[in-house]
């Protein structure tokens, strides 16, 4: 059968030659599907494969804005409509000058196999464009979400599309697109998640990401009958996913040592208490501030800028159990997973997408460390979002408990089913085979049942 995957793969490596990250992401998932489409010929005859690798609709558009001078800039916007083979299309925007098609190609086929995985009604879709919020004030982020909206919302909707955040879309993007979805529609709905909580957000939906990807790592430890009691962690990023991996950690007793920006990162030896943390969101959520500005504020603690040259991140060689990769794709290369394994790092949990480039999967996977892929790992998010949907279609709110309860038991049985296909397939405690295999046969059903649409 797995001549059928090499098929694919080429076919997919010569009609989208320039879109390595998308490459690397069907790489990594169609070699994991070779002992099911042994088992399951039928998957060949419909052609599955070659379906679940062309997304059902990929829109692109101009958006233009103007800046606090009156200049004029002109951005790309896109939305990658990937899967509805389980439910209305959904998945984050995303805001960063290196976003380009192949990149939200890859998060898109992520996406359906991660929303598979939550266990709730969700296909897979991913958006976003080139802007940098970087440095921009806030009248100019409105202008130009209000000016991506104004297209995006003739694609969208609560039962069609459902986008969210992403990097560089918090709280403040969703507000200013949802604000003109409604001006432009003339309707109040869900077609957003990740909203105001005094407007149709569902508590926990901040934290949901950061949450899960600890809750998911403490499953994990918890094969080994050990937990994050008295660990130390190594955290990547300070934006959203990064802050609340933080904080689930110091609540299960754990200790987070390293977080960064695309500048450099800091070491706090003592660890980054609830004070220390409230000042870090400050920082980033609010100042919008580096984060070298940390070193600066608080004694004992070090800053070290990136310096690309070094072919390797410092801040995966500092001394610690556990690391949590929370900023971007491919930020812990070969040489990063060396140092984490030289250092005995015995628990890999992604907050990050595909943030392991798949030379560095090879070493954990060898090392057969406690390995979390991102689709796994951080569909706490994702899954929150599905629950806010739910929310807004009953019109009413769960309170904190009932949605951190919700999550908790949503990572539980995300960990379960890779943790259960991993074994049945024949590689037990890989959880790279066991969240691809979990997450495609429940697709792959969908399609089969639909017929050839
Ligand atoms: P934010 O924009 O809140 O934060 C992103 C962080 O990563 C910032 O610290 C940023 O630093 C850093 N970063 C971004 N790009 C780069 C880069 N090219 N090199 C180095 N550092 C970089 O985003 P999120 O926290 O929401 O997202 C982080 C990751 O988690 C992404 O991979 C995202 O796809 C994933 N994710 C997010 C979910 C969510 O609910 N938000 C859900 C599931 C996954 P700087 O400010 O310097 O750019």
């Amino acid at each position: 059968m797995s001549d059928y995957i090499q098929e694919v793969l080429t076919a997919v490596k010569n009609r989208d030659t320039h879109q390595a990250e998308f490459i690397q992401a069907v790489d990594e998932v169609l070699t994991s599907l070779a002992p099911i489409l042994e088992r399951h010929p039928e998957y060949r005859s419909a052609r599955i494969l070659e379906r679940m690798v062309e997304p059902e609709r990929v829109l692109m558009f101009r958006v233009p804005w103007q800046d606090d001078s009156g200049n004029i800039h002109v951005q790309r916007g896109f939305r990658v409509e990937f899967s509805s083979a389980i439910g209305p299309y959904k998945g984050g925007l995303r805001f960063h000058p290196s976003v380009n098609l192949g990149i939200l190609k890859f998060l898109g086929f992520e996406q359906v196999l991660k929303n598979s995985l939550t266990t709730l009604p969700m296909g897979g879709g991913k958006g976003g464009s080139d802007f940098d919020p970087k440095g921009k004030s806030d009248n100019e982020v409105m202008r130009f979400c209000q000016s991506f909206m104004t297209e995006l919302q003739r694609h969208i909707g609560p039962n069609t599309d459902v986008p969210a955040g992403d990097i560089g879309v918090g709280g403040r993007e969703i507000g200013y697109l949802f604000g003109q979805y409604k001006r432009l529609r003339n309707e109040f709905t869900g077609v957003l998640t990740g909203k105001g909580l005094s407007w149709g957000g569902s508590l926990i939906r901040p934290e949901a990401t950061g949450y899960g990807t600890v809750y998911f790592a403490a499953e994990m430890l918890g094969t080994k009958g050990d937990s994050l009691e008295g660990k130390t962690c190594l955290v990547s990023g300070s934006g959203n996913v990064a802050q609340y991996t933080v904080e689930k950690i110091n609540h299960l007793g754990g200790k987070a040592i390293t977080l960064s920006d695309s500048g450099g990162f800091i070491h706090d030896p003592a660890g980054f208490d609830e004070e220390k943390l409230a000042w870090i969101m400050d920082l980033k959520n609010h100042r919008r501030g580096r984060i070298s500005e940390y070193a600066d504020q608080f004694k004992g603690s070090t800053y070290t800028a990136l310096d690309k040259s070094m072919g390797h991140n410092p801040l995966w060689t500092v001394n610690a159990d556990c690391a949590f990769p929370a900023a971007t794709q491919n930020e812990i290369n070969e040489q990063d997973a060396k140092n984490l394994m030289a250092n005995k790092v015995g628990v890999v949990a992604e907050g990050a997408n595909m943030p392991t480039v798949a030379a560095g999967v090879d070493v954990f996977l060898a090392a057969g460390i406690l390995y979390g892929p991102g689709k796994a790992a951080n569909a706490g998010g994702v899954s929150v979002s599905g629950l806010e949907m739910s929310q807004n279609s009953m019109r009413l709110a769960w309170s904190r408990e009932e949605v951190d309860a919700k999550l908790k038991g949503i990572m539980q049985s995300i960990h379960e089913n890779c943790y259960a296909k991993a074994q049945e397939y024949g590689t037990p405690g890989n959880y790279v085979n066991g969240a691809n295999i979990a997450g495609f046969l429940k697709i792959a059903d969908a399609m089969l049942d639909q017929g050839l649409v």
